[in-house]
Formats: structure tokens, C-alpha cells, sequence
């Protein structure tokens, strides 16, 4: 095969020689399609595995670099939720769909790691969130990024704090946020009442209770 005036490359995947013709020469990096696609793919998962190691430390430092934007996204002039509670603080730029708000953290040049929008506003104010700690909502406001509103506390203690608020209503059995959660999605997957209640370790009655007074808690009749 003759060269025919083309230049030779080397291919930044596999390293191995190719020829292009010079007027290709300013672009051709990879040997194949393959190789392209191959090179593509493992920068991404590089990217992907730098952002799952970044530490408490680390993070921190990088929502710290992002303050004046992330405040700019909070409302400072929220609800009053509970009487002699300051106004909460809310979030107003993305909300998940468990309520809480999400903030992109620059890791990386055109990478970011989403983080709660609560566990921004307690490193840029308190630092670090030590490994295994979860940022707990005193105002039970999932939105509220009043720092003041935030506290840290383990997984048990915030099942701990979930049970008591739930049996502090009406006399129901303890339940907590996450079996709420659960049995809503179970429902909203399509599962029978009686499905979710074997499923839960509880029974059809327990669900329907729960159900119900999550519709009271939904229609506002927390507030009193
Ligand atoms: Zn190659
Ligand atoms: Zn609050």
C-alpha cells in the first residue's frame, strides 16, 4: 500500500500507527471508530470513579468554591413552620422527588456531583459532613437550607426522631419516612395493598392507616 502523500498518526487509545491524508491530519487522534469509542468510554468512567472518591473533606472544599451561587438559589424568607422556629430557607432552584433540593458541585472541568441542597448549606457553614452522617431537618422542611434548621445525626437517630413525630400524631403506630416512602412506591409500581403489607412486614389495616394519614398530612392538617 502507498503511503500516497498521506502522514502517519499514532492513535491515542492503542498506540499503534495509522495513516490519514493531510488534510484529515489536524484531526485524527484514533486509529478506528473503535478505539475512539473505546478512549471515550474509559475517560468517563475515570471521571466517574474521581467523583465517587471524592472525600468529606474534598467535597466540602469544592462546595465551598460554589457558595455565592448556591446561596443565590436559596430563599431566605420561607415558611415559619413550627412557632419561635426562625423562617425556613427554602430552596428554590431543583427539587427531587422526595423533596429534597439538589445542587451541582464542580468536581471536575464539565463534571459535577449532584449533592442535597441541605448538605450544601451545612458545608458551607459548619464544613465537612463526616462519612455515614446524614444532615437532619429540625424543621422537618426537606427544602429548608436555614443552617440553623440542620443538624447531624446518624441513620438511627433520624428513625429514632421519625418514629417519635409519628407517634406524636394521633395515636397511630410509629411508623417512619422511609416506610412511608416505600409503601407509596410500592403502591405507584402497580403492588396490591396486600402485596405491600406482606411485603413491609405489616398489615392491610396498617397500610390503609398510614395512607390516610399521609393524605391529612398532604391536605396541611400538620399545621395545627
Ligand atoms: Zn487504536
Ligand atoms: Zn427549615
Amino acid at each position: 500500500m502507498s503511503g500516497g502523500g498521506s502522514i502517519e498518526r499514532r492513535c491515542t487509545h492503542c498506540g499503534d500507527a495509522f495513516r490519514v491524508t493531510p488534510n484529515r491530519a489536524h484531526e485524527a487522534k484514533f486509529c478506528s471508530a473503535q478505539c475512539r469509542s473505546d478512549h471515550h468510554m474509559s475517560a468517563r468512567t475515570d471521571r466517574f470513579q474521581y467523583v465517587r472518591a471524592i472525600g468529606p473533606e474534598q467535597l466540602a472544599q469544592l462546595t465551598r468554591g460554589q457558595g455565592s451561587k448556591f446561596w443565590g438559589k436559596v430563599n431566605k424568607s420561607g415558611p415559619v413552620v413550627r412557632e419561635g422556629l426562625s423562617p425556613c430557607w427554602e430552596w428554590a432552584a431543583r427539587i427531587r422527588k422526595d423533596g429534597y433540593g439538589t445542587f451541582k458541585v464542580m468536581t471536575a472541568p464539565g463534571f459535577h456531583k449532584s449533592v442535597s441542597a441541605h448538605r450544601c448549606a451545612w458545608m458551607l457553614t459548619d464544613g465537612p459532613i463526616p462519612a455515614g452522617m446524614l444532615v437532619m431537618h429540625v424543621c422537618d422542611n426537606r427544602a429548608c437550607c436555614n443552617p440553623s434548621h440542620l443538624r447531624l445525626g446518624t441513620n438511627a437517630d433520624n428513625m429514632r426522631d421519625m418514629a417519635e413525630k409519628g407517634r406524636g400524631k394521633g395515636g397511630g403506630p410509629p411508623r417512619t419516612r422511609q416506610l412511608v416512602e416505600r409503601i407509596v412506591v410500592l403502591l405507584m409500581a402497580g403492588a396490591t395493598r396486600a402485596l405491600v403489607a406482606s411485603t413491609c412486614g405489616i398489615s392491610r389495616a396498617t397500610v390503609d392507616r398510614i395512607l390516610r394519614a399521609e393524605r391529612e398530612r398532604a391536605s396541611g392538617t400538620e399545621a395545627a
